[in-house]
């Protein structure tokens, strides 16, 4: 008989979202007459880009004809493509990359889960707490993350708690990890770090051979100027860092499916007999065995974010979450809570009122206010006495939010 990967029965069979949509399901089945405000989910609400339709258009003619058809693409990704990404979001940050070390793909998720391909299953992890859950799933997938004990942590992950007492900034571990993970602008809690605080993990990085997997998926809702969009603003860290990109909240494609990671040349980590090993050729190997490549017409469309044009239309969809985020953030605090983030990020982190527990207060919003949020506790122990509220909702619907919490706290 086949053995299976007895490591995918540590994960509890329940996703967080899908716990969430029943307890939302039982709700609405109950009470079939209620307006559920969702703020739940991290997806946009906003269409695509126009530029991005009229490139998908073409690039549909494209296929049509005999002379200009694509079929399998480099798996890596077009140049095209490459060389918009350089030269928009990186030369005008003074970071120099080559079209090699950038890698096309179908989304921040497929790229920051399997990553770990090309890794030893010794490597020690941390992470910071709370965390997107992709970072810990696919470690655990991949046997790394040892057992999980009755704190919701696992024996084989170091993490860095981010909460009130440090303002949401990880300190630096006390013991050095192999692998470290960041994401900033963060989800959940909305928070950044400022270049000083990011150069503090490069030097950590550097200096403890550790490498840095730096998750930028919600770099383009960064408004102030000390909030570096790449950790490659910080010096040395070609040599220690890989970072994740994401088209999905920069210009609504979510359900089309596009993002890049970046791996410089510099970067590299031993093989058994100690000899350094370039992690950029790894995984190009990697990928060119299990990846095919994103699609022509998606890549097309990816492009047209960069042209006039499509900056000015990202931008105005950037700038509706994010004023959604401040009417929800003045909203709150309207309304006597506390909440962090949504500045330079459209996450809200907001603290349950009165000491109660993350779920408890998912339960009030539902039952109370007809709203939905994401419970803190899901996305890591550090998160329980926190909500998450996101700013991709419908203006309308961020305002009667804010409406219906003001009007039942001054009840
Ligand atoms: N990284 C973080 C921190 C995210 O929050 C998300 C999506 O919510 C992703 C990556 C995945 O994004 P993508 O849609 O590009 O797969």
């Amino acid at each position: 008989m086949p053995l299976i990967n007895d490591n995918f029965l540590k994960l509890s069979d329940s996703y967080l979202f899908s716990d969430i949509a029943r307890r939302v399901n039982a709700f609405t089945a109950e009470n079939p007459g209620a307006s559920l405000i969702r703020l739940g989910i991290g997806d946009v609400t906003r269409p695509l880009p126009e530029a991005c339709i009229e490139a998908m258009h073409r690039a549909a003619d494209d296929l049509s004809r005999q002379s200009t058809f694509h079929g399998y693409g480099p798996e890596q990704g077009y140049d095209f493509l490459i060389e918009a990404i350089i030269k928009n979001d990186f030369e005008p940050r003074g970071i120099k990359l080559s079209n090699h070390e950038i890698f096309i793909n179908d989304g921040a998720k497929s790229d920051t889960g399997n990553i770990g391909d090309i890794f030893h299953h010794d490597n020690r992890i941390a992470v910071t707490d709370p965390i997107y859950p992709v970072y810990i799933d696919s470690n655990v997938m991949a046997g790394r993350a040892g057992i999980l004990g009755t704190d919701g942590r696992w024996n084989g992950i170091t993490y860095l708690p981010c909460n009130e007492s440090n303002n949401f900034v990880p300190s630096l571990p006390s013991e050095r990890p192999d692998i470290i993970y960041l994401c900033y602008p963060n989800n959940p809690t909305g928070t950044t770090l400022t270049k000083d605080e990011l150069k503090q993990w490069v030097d950590y990085a550097l200096a403890n051979r550790s490498i840095i997997f730096f998750d930028a998926a919600y770099e383009a809702f960064i408004c102030e100027t000390n909030i570096p969009h790449s950790i490659y603003e910080i010096e040395g860290a070609r040599r220690c860092a890989i970072e994740f990109r994401s088209f999905s909240k920069t210009a609504g494609f979510t359900g089309v499916r596009c993002g890049y990671t970046v791996i410089p040349d510099e970067l590299t980590a031993s093989a058994s007999d100690g000899s350094p090993v370039q992690l950029n050729r790894l995984w190009l190997r990697r990928q060119c065995t299990k990846f095919n490549g994103t699609s022509y017409v998606t890549q097309r469309a990816a492009e047209a974010i960069y042209t006039p044009e499509g900056k000015a239309q990202v931008k105005a969809n950037i700038d509706y979450y994010l004023e959604n985020a401040r009417i929800m953030r003045e909203g709150l605090h309207a309304a006597g809570m506390t909440v962090y983030g949504g500045k330079n990020s459209p996450y809200l982190w907001l603290k349950t009122p009165d000491g109660l527990g993350s779920w408890q207060f998912f339960d009030i919003l539902l039952k109370k206010h007809h709203i939905v949020g994401t419970p803190g506790v899901g996305f890591g122990p550090s998160g329980e006495g926190f909500l998450r509220l996101t700013a991709f909702g419908k203006r309308d619907d961020c305002i009667e939010a804010m409406r219906r919490i003001k009007a039942t706290c001054h009840d």
